[in-house]
C-alpha cells in the first residue's frame, strides 16, 4: 500500500483537453466484441446523434472554465458507417462549446471498419475536419476473420485502406488482433508481413496497434470456440507472436510506444496518450467512460435507456489520492517511456522509490523493470507479464 500525503494538490482536477463520442452502430455484432456496439438499429442514427448533441450541450454549457480541446476521438461502433452528415452535426455542436487549442496540430480521429469506408464518405470525413482515421482490421486471414465473426473480408480490408489514402488521408491507424481461434504462428507473421506490404503501398500507414484477444465472459464466440478449446494459441505461442509483432513493427520503423502501440515518428495516438498520462476527458455517448472533475463515470450501457435518458450514469467513482497514484502507476508504466520520477512526485506527491524501494529494487534484479537517468521503465522481458509486475507495485 503507498502511503500518500495528506495535503498533497495534485493536478486530476485539470479541464480536460481531450472528447470521446460514441456511435455505437454497426453493421454486424463481432462475436469477441464486448463494447457498447449494436447491428441492425442504423435506423436509430438521426434520433441517436440528436441526443448525443444534447448531452453535449447539457454537459458542457454549464462549465465555468473555457473549454480547450487537443483531440477529438469519434470511436465505436462504427463511427465511418453512419452518414458523414451526423458526425458533422455532432463536430460542430461541440465546437459550440469548446475552442480547439491553436498551438500544435489538433488530432481529430475517426474509428472505421475497412468496408464503411467510400471515397465520397471519406473525402467528407476530411471535409469535417478529421485528420486521422482508425480502420479495425484484425486479421489479414480470411479464416481468422471468419472464426470471430468479423463481417468483411481480406480484399475489402486492403481496398478499404487504399481508398482512404486515395482521398487524401495523411494519418492512418490500422488494428490487428492476436491470440485468435485457428490462428498459428505461420498465419500472425503472414498477417504482420502483408500488413507491411501495405504500409509500403500507402505510407499513410503511420500507425499499427495490436491487441491480445480478451474474451468476455458468455462471448458468443464461446459457443463455437470455449476457453478449453484447442484451437486458441496457447500462452506461449502468443508471447511469441508478441515478440514477432515488436520485431517486424520495429524492424519497419514503427517505434512501440505503448505495450500495444506502434508508430513513426511524430504519429503516437494523442488522444490515447491523454488516457495513459492519466489526464482528464470529457466522454458522449451511450456507454460513454469519462474522467472529469476527479470522478469516472460511465453513461448506461443501454441503447434505449442512454436515448431516454442521456445524462444518467450506469457507474460514477470519485478518484481519491490512493487511486490517483494507482492510475497513475498503471497507466504510466504501459508506455515504453515509463515513469519519470521526479514529474511522478511533482503531480501525485509521491516518491515512488522511497515508497516501493524493496519492490523496485526486486524487479530491476529481475530485468523485468529498469530504473535509469531517474525513469522507471517496463523492460522488454517484462511486458508480457505487465499486469503481475504492476499489481506488486500497487
Ligand atoms: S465492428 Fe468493432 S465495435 Fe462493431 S461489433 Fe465489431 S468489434 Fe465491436
Amino acid at each position: 500500500m503507498i502511503a500518500t500525503p495528506a495535503n498533497q494538490i495534485s493536478k486530476k482536477a485539470a479541464s480536460p483537453e481531450g472528447a470521446y463520442i460514441h456511435i455505437p452502430f454497426c453493421t454486424h455484432k463481432c462475436e469477441f466484441c464486448d463494447f457498447a456496439a449494436f447491428a441492425g438499429l442504423i435506423e436509430l442514427e438521426d434520433e441517436y446523434c440528436k441526443i448525443l448533441c444534447s448531452e453535449i450541450e447539457s454537459r458542457l454549457a454549464p462549465r465555468p472554465e473555457p473549454i480547450s480541446l487537443r483531440t477529438i476521438f469519434y470511436g465505436g461502433g462504427t463511427p465511418g458507417l453512419i452518414k458523414p452528415e451526423n458526425i458533422a452535426l455532432i463536430h460542430s455542436q461541440l465546437l459550440k462549446f469548446a475552442e480547439i487549442k491553436s498551438d500544435g496540430q489538433p488530432e481529430i480521429a475517426m474509428e472505421t471498419t475497412p468496408h464503411a469506408i467510400t471515397m465520397e464518405k471519406a473525402q467528407a470525413w476530411l471535409a469535417i475536419g478529421i485528420n486521422r482515421l482508425s480502420i479495425g482490421i484484425e486479421s489479414l486471414c480470411d479464416d481468422e476473420l471468419t472464426a470471430i465473426g468479423r463481417d468483411h473480408t481480406v480484399a475489402e480490408a486492403l481496398t478499404g485502406v487504399k481508398l482512404a489514402q486515395q482521398a487524401g488521408f495523411k494519418n492512418i491507424s490500422i488494428d490487428f488482433m492476436y491470440g485468435l481461434p485457428t490462428q498459428t504462428i505461420t498465419s500472425w507473421e503472414r498477417t504482420l508481413d502483408a500488413a507491411l506490404s501495405l504500409a509500403k503501398e500507402c505510407p499513410a500507414i503511420e500507425h499499427v496497434s495490436a491487441y491480445g484477444l480478451e474474451i468476455a465472459k458468455n462471448s458468443p464466440l464461446l459457443s463455437r470456440f470455449p476457453r478449453d478449446s484447442a484451437s486458441y494459441p496457447s500462452d506461449d505461442l502468443c508471447v511469441q507472436m508478441y515478440e514477432l509483432l515488436v520485431a517486424k513493427l520495429e524492424e519497419n520503423n514503427y517505434q512501440q510506444y505503448e505495450v500495444s502501440n506502434f508508430a513513426r515518428p511524430g504519429f503516437r495516438s494523442e488522444h490515447n496518450l491523454t488516457y495513459w498520462r492519466n489526464a482528464p476527458y470529457f466522454a458522449f455517448g451511450v456507454g460513454a467512460h469519462r474522467y472529469v472533475d476527479s470522478v469516472r463515470s460511465a453513461n448506461l450501457r443501454s441503447l434505449k435507456k442512454y436515448m431516454r435518458t442521456p445524462l444518467a450514469d450506469e457507474v460514477s467513482e470519485n478518484i481519491d489520492q490512493a487511486m490517483f497514484i494507482k492510475e497513475g502507476i498503471m497507466l504510466g508504466l504501459r508506455l515504453l517511456e515509463g515513469i519519470d520520477l521526479q514529474a511522478f512526485q511533482a503531480s501525485y506527491g509521491v516518491d515512488l522509490l522511497e515508497t516501493q524501494r524493496s519492490e523496485i529494487e526486486f524487479l530491476c534484479r529481475e530485468k523485468l523493470l529498469d530504473l535509469s537517468d531517474n525513469k522507471l521503465k517496463i523492460t522488454r522481458q517484462g511486458i508480457p507479464i505487465s499486469n503481475s509486475i504492476i499489481a506488486r507495485l500497487i
